[in-house]
């Protein structure tokens, strides 16, 4: 293809709101032009490499048995309203009305759409497992979409659903789906360190997420100090064809919201143990502890340090899903169902929370434990009424009112510190068992750099990563509150397991950038650049652009994907473009090397510095094993 031919409207400078370096080369080497907020236009040099990602996505999926199917963009509301996500949802969700006034949801993700397909087709176990998937436009509401197509309001996602008789069958799939995601990511060039990531209700291993290591990355990993990931930003020629997987001695690598770390601390056998320990602990004592609230003015006022308290925050949870008929304060909660066949939730409920003082909780665990959709601190008003005194004295002693959730680092304090739910008062002294029993007692835990590997105990260190890909085994979720079902060998009616699988194409696309790039531009990994080889005429006219020409169209012969610089521009002006838009490799035809017994061109592979002079005879033949050994060593 020719440059005047197509559409490159390359930019010198962009603008100020590009702010990371894939959305400044997307936008300056003309793959994207903006539409709107979160909303962009590939042009045809985006758009041939996206569609790379697409393929070797669609190639992946069909290997490991997935169907591709193509359901549309806009959803029944109806459908939404089935699963209780049209409520559950929030303002992600892209709700419209048609003329006729019927409610419709722009798919932010299509668990509802693939249900109700296989949902009107399955009758018997003969026709499962059954793994679907689409590779469509998604939409979602973004509060804050940022980072050009990172986080798009609209995006695509390769999604797969697939549905079972019982757990060994999909874990199978997730498994397949697993190997197939290493290889995509492999074959795109990307180092991506696959994390443990939080399962809601199925807990487990029941969900990992695909990560890029990425300052601007919204998830924190910890990772085993065992771990040997790759540092790879911007160093494209290093990591160019070894890259993969992110390996790891111990293979611990978790994102912050599942992490769990090795205790720090003994947990005693029971809590009539820490009972009977407790006889050597001094009294439950009330002391004064005028205008001091947070932890920090304790130690201070103390004289003591952070372990010793117990931290004890009043939590609002949001659908909660776990039985609290027989918890604390809770028999008066009503319950509802978020649709007909939902199972009943309890739509709001508070608990105190309570920790070792030097600890943060993790919201995303405590929902899992709630099976809650939401988890947030409890309102000012909501902790006075809750504990009967200002912010700042809540303790798990005397607390009655609401379920008390006990970290199990809290169970291994004795003689601590806590709030004695009245002004200016504390408790010293407190201990677990003898001076209040928690409800429930678990890992509600935010593990930080530097807490133990659970697996090996070595030291866990932190990194920021950007989520490209997701596998998730759901269970029932969608199934049973969509109420699919199909017959056992003997007629006997149940309801399928359900697996879902996420990957963004844009993200990806972007994700690779971020990975191959210097100064200059991008420097694609072959699988998915634009074009293989720019041929640069240094004037295109006369026997230089006989010899460019002849090259182009023996490559084109060859199958490899030409990009031909025809412009009447000053050939830095067309080094400078090349090198921005990335094609891996550059051949540049001038009169001086033309000329003479052997005419030559130059050859350039955009990741090294060094070029080379080559016959123009052999400069085909040799870019095209060039180019397809380069591609065989990702597609490996
Ligand atoms: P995030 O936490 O980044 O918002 P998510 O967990 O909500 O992502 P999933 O629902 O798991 O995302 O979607 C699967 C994949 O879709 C993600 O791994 C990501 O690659 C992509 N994706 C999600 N949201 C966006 C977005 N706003 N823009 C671009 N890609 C997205
Ligand atoms: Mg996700």
């Amino acid at each position: 293809m020719k440059v005047s031919e197509t559409f490159i409207p390359t930019l010198r400078e962009v603008p100020g709101d590009a702010i990371i370096v894939s959305h400044r080369l997307m936008l300056r080497a003309a793959m994207i032009r903006k539409l709107s907020n979160g909303l962009f236009a590939y042009l045809p040099l985006g758009l041939r490499s996206f569609r790379k990602v697409e393929n070797i996505i669609r190639e992946e999926m069909d290997a490991i048995g997935s169907l591709e199917i193509k359901p549309t963009v806009v959803i029944p509301g109806e459908l939404w309203k089935e699963s209780g996500r049209w409520e559950a949802m929030g303002e992600a969700l892209l709700r419209v009305k048609n003329r006729l006034d019927s409610d419709f949801v722009v798919s932010p993700t299509a668990e509802e759409a693939f249900t109700a397909i296989v949902r009107d087709e399955l009758s018997s176990y003969r026709q499962l497992p059954l793994s679907l998937y689409q590779i469509n436009t998604k939409y979602r509401d973004e509060v804050r979409p940022r980072y050009g197509v990172m986080r798009g309001r609209e995006f695509v996602m390769k999604d797969a659903y697939s549905y079972h008789t019982n757990d060994e069958s999909l874990d199978e799939t997730y498994q397949k789906m697993g190997r197939a995601y290493r290889r995509i990511f492999k074959r795109c060039g990307l180092t991506v360190i696959p994390v443990r990531a939080d399962s809601g209700a199925m807990g487990g291993t029941g969900s990992e997420e695909f990560m890029v290591e990425s300052e601007i990355g919204d998830n924190t990993l910890l990772l085993c100090a065992g771990n040997s990931v790759a540092s790879s930003a911007g160093n494209s020629v290093a990591s160019s064809a070894g890259n993969s997987v992110a390996s790891s001695a111990c293979g611990y690598a978790a994102n912050v919201e599942k992490a769990a770390c090795k205790p720090d601390y003994t947990v005693p056998a029971s809590i009539e143990a820490a009972k009977a320990a407790a006889v050597s602990i001094p009294a439950l004592e009330k002391i004064d502890t005028p205008h001091v609230k947070t932890i920090e003015e304790l130690c201070g006022f103390l004289k003591t340090d952070a372990k010793k308290f117990i931290k004890t925050l009043i939590y609002k949870a949001v659908n909660v899903e776990l039985d609290l008929s027989k918890a604390p304060g809770c028999a008066k909660l009503v319950q509802r169902k978020l649709a007909p066949d939902a199972p009943l939730v309890y739509p709001e409920a508070f608990f105190a929370v309570t920790i070792r003082g030097d600890l943060d909780v993790n919201e995303v665990k405590l929902a899992a434990i709630l099976k809650a959709a939401e988890v947030m601190l409890a309102a000012d008003t909501d902790v006075e009424r809750i504990t009967g005194a200002p912010v700042g004295f809540a303790g798990p002693v005397g607390l009655t009112s609401v379920p008390v959730i006990a970290d199990e680092t809290v169970t291994a304090m004795s003689d601590a510190v806590a709030g004695a739910l009245a002004k200016d008062l504390h408790y010293t002294h407190v201990a677990y068992g003898r001076d209040f029993s928690p409800w429930l007692v678990t890992d509600v835990r935010t593990v930080v750099a530097g807490d133990r590997c659970p697996v090996c105990g070595e030291a866990l260190y932190e990194k920021k990563g950007n989520e490209l890909g997701h596998i998730f085994k759901l269970g029932y979720k969608y199934t049973k509150s969509m109420r699919v079902s199909y017959l056992d060998e003997n007629g006997k009616s149940h309801t399928p397991t359900m697996g879902c699988y996420g990957i963004g194409l844009d993200r990806t696309l972007a994700s690779a950038i971020e990975e191959h790039h210097d100064e200059q531009g991008i420097i694609w990994p072959i699988t998915i650049a634009p074009f293989h080889v720019i041929i640069v005429p240094i004037k295109y006219d006369g026997a230089v652009k006989t010899a460019a020409d002849s090259i182009a169209a023996e490559l084109g012969k060859k199958g490899i994907e030409v990009l031909l610089d025809d412009r009447n521009e000053r050939p830095g002006v067309k080094f400078n473009d090349a090198d921005l838009i990335g094609i891996p490799y550059r051949v540049v035809v001038g009169d001086k090397n033309l000329a003479g017994d052997t005419p030559r061109v130059e050859i350039k592979r955009r990741a090294e510095k060094e070029n080379r002079l080559v016959e123009l005879t052999k400069a085909a033949e040799e870019l095209t094993e060039l180019v397809h050994r380069e591609l065989a060593e990702l597609n490996r």
